[in-house]
């Protein structure tokens, strides 16, 4: 066992109000740093500017407030770390883990088209991936990760079990545009690796994400995190969460009154279970939680209990 001291992070996109998988999220992350006297970080991934807003972020902010979630240190601004997620492509490119890819929006286009009518992979592969750069000195390029093309990559996942994805499923991502915009994909492994998070716990939605990920863990030689990809949160009818649910604002339980006590042991209980106890204090939440107590099946929202828990 490594004696490195647990951090942990939560990682919201701003685009809206603290949905309540978000907080489920948010407090699992707390709750296994706070309870093995570890940091919790929290980073706004404000990357899409188009949908993120201030409000959103206010909104998330105020949400984890309320509920009792301290994070350490500032919230970090994604979008503020443009320039080192650059400098790591760069970095990339020059040890060779990634490459200039010259190939347009519209000549990528046409092959996936072409590749659609042959029924053939769509899966685009970069007709640059071996080709010398300096043969094409002044075009602008996207800088692609070199991934393996066969072989598997394997993931962990302390909630999933061993994870294994065929890498002639993943493609040469790009990892920085020829803009010189970063890629999502990117920003998150670089900053998780520069906050020293060392437990990635999520939703489950990014357990595909995670393999990409890895690429650009093993192109830089960075430890990988320990991952658990959480089932999401269903409703009672077993389908997808939806408005049609119920509240699914954390603000919405504030504002109908429910304690942020009652909510936090209703979020706990969202996947995580501690034998048969239904009712728990902070002080044995934190003593409690731990990952292999995560379902492996989509946990299901019953607003009885809530009213039950607070009442
Ligand atoms: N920003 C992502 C989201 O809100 C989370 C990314 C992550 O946890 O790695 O879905």
């Amino acid at each position: 066992m490594s004696e490195q001291p647990v951090v942990t992070r939560f990682a919201p996109s701003p685009t809206g109000f603290l949905h309540i998988g978000g907080a489920r999220t948010a407090l699992f992350n707390w709750l296994y740093a706070r309870g093995r006297g570890g940091r919790f970080v929290l980073r706004i991934e404000d990357t899409d500017i188009a949908r993120s807003t201030p409000e959103a972020t206010a909104a998330i902010l105020e949400g984890l407030t309320w509920l009792g979630l301290d994070w350490d240190g500032d919230a970090v601004s994604q979008a503020a770390n443009a320039a080192r997620h650059a400098e790591v492509a760069t970095r990339m490119l020059e040890s060779g883990a990634a490459y200039k890819c010259f190939s347009t929006q519209e000549e990528i286009a046409a092959f996936r088209e072409a590749a659609k009518a042959e029924n053939r992979s769509t899966l685009f592969r970069s007709p640059w991936r071996d080709v010398d750069p300096e043969a094409h000195p002044d075009a602008p390029y996207a800088i692609r990760v070199r991934a393996p093309l066969d072989g598997e990559t394997v993931i962990e996942d302390e909630v999933q079990g061993r994870v294994t994805i065929r890498n002639d499923q993943l493609d040469d991502m790009i990892v920085l545009r020829s803009d010189g915009t970063p890629v999502y994909m990117l920003a998150v492994v670089v900053d998780d690796h520069d906050m020293g998070v060392t437990h990635v716990i999520r939703g489950d939605d990014h357990l595909n994400n995670a393999a990409r990920q890895m690429l650009v863990y093993r192109a830089m030689g960075w430890d990988v995190p320990v991952w658990a990809h959480i089932p999401l949160i269903h409703g009672e009818d077993g389908k997808k969460l939806s408005k049609r649910h119920g509240a699914l604002g954390v603000e919405e339980y504030r504002d109908m009154g429910y304690p942020a006590a009652a909510m936090r042991n209703y979020l706990a209980r969202l996947g995580w279970s501690h034998g048969d106890d239904e009712f728990f204090t902070d002080a044995e939440a934190l003593d409690w939680f731990d990952l292999s107590g995560i379902g492996k099946s989509p946990a299901r929202l019953d607003f009885k209990k809530l009213g039950h828990l607070s009442g």
